[in-house]
């Protein structure tokens, strides 16, 4: 607090916004840092201490819990991992509502179900403040080039501004409509996602086995009509790319666990829409029973390359 207070003095003396961030773990983390680095002036929150620090070593403010950080912002970012840590973050005892300032821009970045976060919304309007959904895609290695893809949903009016602060972390950054599109098309593409990526795995699995070289099949691939993201550019099979979790031990990356709340999310959507998504009912089964075994829940969502070729 005593850190929050300092900035909130010094602030006061200058014209820039503040820029708050909570949720610095895998893709917060770097699109902190591209904050950081566009030159806005940010201070950061997250249950971890090394996390803050690592972002504090980057030139930015620390707060030592939301309601602080809310006290000396004027947007907010938030990218934890799920519903109950965005109600947590916003509405918790020491939540970002208690202190929010009227007019402040709340940006929701985590992948959550679309129904909280219209709940969220309503809070934050009612204590003044202004919110978006803008979950992302394109995974870590877009997040720490500033390559995000943000889907928004939220009033138009404000869309503009919103997008000045998401271009400092992504290239694409699009207006999908009322509060919760965003989350509705995020969780359309990741069921897709899910289902390519087994698809892949499946696939590579077998030409291997059945005796094709790793790196040349999945060139032949990449040329060819099952060309997909899941082969060309985050290919699950290890030493195949550089700088994929793949090459890792499927280290970092977007976990595996994160990928199974998503396709219950996008379960929960299809029922609740009455479409029929029996490959993403399936890919949700493939991702519950990898989350199973502990030697995988904790890995990039590719690791079921790994389950695939050790059966
Ligand atoms: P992560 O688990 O690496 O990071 C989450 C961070 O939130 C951690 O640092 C954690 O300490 C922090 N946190 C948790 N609860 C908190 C709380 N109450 N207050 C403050 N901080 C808290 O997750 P991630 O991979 O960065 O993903 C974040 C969100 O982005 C998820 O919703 C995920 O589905 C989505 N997403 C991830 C990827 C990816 O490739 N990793 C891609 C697109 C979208």
């Amino acid at each position: 607090m005593a850190v929050c207070l300092k900035r909130l003095c010094s602030l006061s003396l200058r014209s820039m916004s503040t820029v708050g961030f909570v949720g610095l773990g895998n893709m917060g983390g770097y699109m902190a840092k591209n904050l950081v680095k566009a030159g806005k002036d940010v201070v950061v929150y997250d249950v971890n201490e090394s996390s803050v620090q690592d972002l504090k070593s980057t030139g930015a403010g620390a707060c030592s819990t939301p309601s602080d950080l809310a006290a000396v912002s004027d947007v907010i970012v938030t990218m934890v991992p799920s519903s109950p840590h965005v109600l947590e973050v916003f509405t918790g005892s020491n939540g970002l509502l208690k202190t929010l300032k009227p007019g402040t821009l709340c940006i929701d970045s985590s992948t959550i179900d679309p129904t909280v976060s219209k709940d969220v919304d309503a809070a934050v309007r009612a204590a003044g403040g202004h919110f978006y959904d803008a979950p992302v895609s394109g995974g870590v290695v877009a997040a720490e080039n500033g390559a995000l893809t943000f889907m928004v949903g939220g009033d138009a009016d404000k869309f503009e501004e919103v997008k000045s602060y998401l271009d400092d972390m992504g290239a694409n950054v699009i207006h999908c409509g009322a509060n919760g599109n965003g989350l509705v098309v995020k969780l359309c593409n990741n069921m897709m996602l899910a289902i390519s990526m087994i698809g892949a795995a499946e696939t590579l699995n077998m030409g291997i086995k059945m005796g094709m070289e790793r790196q040349l099949l999945s060139e032949i691939l990449s040329k060819s009509t099952a060309r997909c993201w899941s082969i060309d550019t985050y290919n699950p099979v290890p030493g195949v790319m550089e700088g994929v979790p793949a090459s890792r031990d499927y280290a970092g990356g977007f976990g595996a666990t994160l990928m199974l709340k998503d396709l219950g999310l996008a379960d929960d959507m299809a029922d609740g829409s009455d479409s029929p998504i029996v490959l993403g009912k399936m890919a949700k089964q493939i991702y519950d029973e990898l989350c199973k075994d502990e030697k995988f829940a904790p890995k990039d969502f590719g690791v079921i390359f790994k389950k695939l070729s050790e059966q």
